[in-house]
């Protein structure tokens, strides 16, 4: 592979940071989970640090500060789900904004911006932000947020993040942010903020925690005024995770960087031997000389996830029974877990995207999207050619 070389410290701040077992009495190596929802307080006002557990929680706090060292951010804070995240990030719009997102952004995302903020009077432009001129023509005078997704779920098109946060520097109000929902490649693979964007946001569900076994999200930035405000959202929305979830989550990112590098050998393996292979069409992996955008790919990405997307030969039949004869890779929506999943998007988890907008994007009904997890390469790689030979005939 190409000198993909890994942010410097990764797996020792993933191990460390916000973990000090000096901040505990007990002088806890693992971070105890902070069950108590009250603390008490030593005088009126005079507390140590934390008052009510919606506004501040000591197992929560080790969470955040792992969260916002992996992002090379001074701020880190999680939230009860992704989504739950990007409607505390709309709450820093207002009435009469208007709000630039990508056109084929994860389906709740889209959901939300288009059923739920827009309901609350913030204008909203669909584009095309991979092609850095369609984002500049979008901008108007009350331009409040871009928001990218990069690479985007299903179709793997890229998004160059510097260049968008150039133009909106430009051409926007000074008061326009820049996000990037970081949660295809985790921190371990890209880093928004090294490329001027604002907030990144993460749903942890997905690679963050790796386990399939925790709902959370993330925002992180460097701005101290943008801190200040999602900090107060936070709080005065009130959508935070348990603590016992952050404690999960927080144990998830010990071995982000180890399993990331497992989800790329086998995302490699199984992109190149689905490329090679007679039965499939395509195959749409940033990894693969072939990704029409693998130079931006090298540029802005350490590495490449477990993602792949392929148009199987034929059509629905064949996605279908590609899909029911695989025995290692598991048939379900979601992502990034440790485990191996397969899906059809058109069905699955796009098909509230309206059909002809899918036809437009290319998420055919022989579109398959795979999770690779960290399973053995070989048993992943036999699994899908004997559900090929299965599908397709030749
Ligand atoms: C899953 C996902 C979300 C939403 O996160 P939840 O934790 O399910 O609320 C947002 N963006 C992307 C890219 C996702 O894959």
């Amino acid at each position: 592979m190409e000198n993909f070389t890994p942010y410097p410290h990764f797996g020792t701040e993933a191990l460390h940071a916000g973990q000090d077992p000096d901040k505990w009495i007990s002088k806890a190596v693992v971070p105890p989970i902070s069950m108590s929802t009250t603390f008490k307080q030593s005088g009126p006002g005079d507390h140590a640090g934390y008052e009510y557990s919606r506004s501040g929680n000591p197992t929560r706090q080790c969470l955040e500060e792992c969260l916002a060292a992996l992002e090379n951010a001074k701020y880190g804070m999680v939230f009860a789900s992704g989504l739950a995240t990007t409607t505390a990030i709309t709450f820093l719009l207002k009435h009469g904004d208007h709000l630039i997102s990508m056109d084929d952004l994860y389906g709740g995302t889209n959901r939300l911006f288009r059923q739920c903020t827009t309901r609350m009077g913030v204008e909203e432009s669909l584009v095309d932000c991979t092609e850095v001129e369609n984002v500049a023509a979008a901008i108007k005078p009350n331009t409040r947020m871009v928001w990218i997704e990069t690479p985007t779920n299903p179709t793997m098109r890229l998004v160059d993040i510097e260049a968008v946060v150039k133009v909106v520097r430009e051409k926007a109000s000074p008061e326009c942010f820049v996000v990037v929902d970081n949660t295809f490649m985790s921190s371990y693979f890209q880093r928004p903020l090294d490329f001027g964007a604002d907030i990144v946001m993460h749903s942890l569900t997905k690679y963050m925690n790796g386990h399939s076994d925790v709902v959370m999200g993330a925002a992180c930035t460097n701005s101290d005024n943008l801190a200040e405000r999602l900090k107060f959202l936070q709080n005065a929305i009130g959508p935070v995770p348990s603590p016992f979830d952050s404690f999960l989550v927080n144990r998830g990112l010990k071995t982000l960087h180890v399993r990331m590098r497992e989800h790329m050998k086998n995302g490699m393996a199984v992109a190149k031997f689905l490329e090679s292979n007679p039965r499939v069409e395509k195959v749409i992996y940033p990894g693969l000389p072939s990704h029409p955008q693998y130079e931006l790919a090298k540029r802005q990405m350490r590495g490449f996830s477990g993602m792949v997307s392929f148009y199987v030969k034929g059509g629905k039949k064949e996605a279908d029974i590609f899909l029911k004869s695989l025995k290692v890779f598991t048939l379900a929506e979601s992502l990034g877990g440790f485990e191996s999943l397969a899906e059809l998007p058109s069905v699955m988890t796009h098909a509230s995207v309206p059909a002809h907008e899918r036809a437009k994007l290319g998420i055919n009904d022989n579109l398959v999207r795979l999770s690779v997890g960290i399973e053995d390469e070989q048993d992943l790689i036999d699994d899908l050619d004997n559900a090929l030979k299965a599908a397709v005939k030749e």
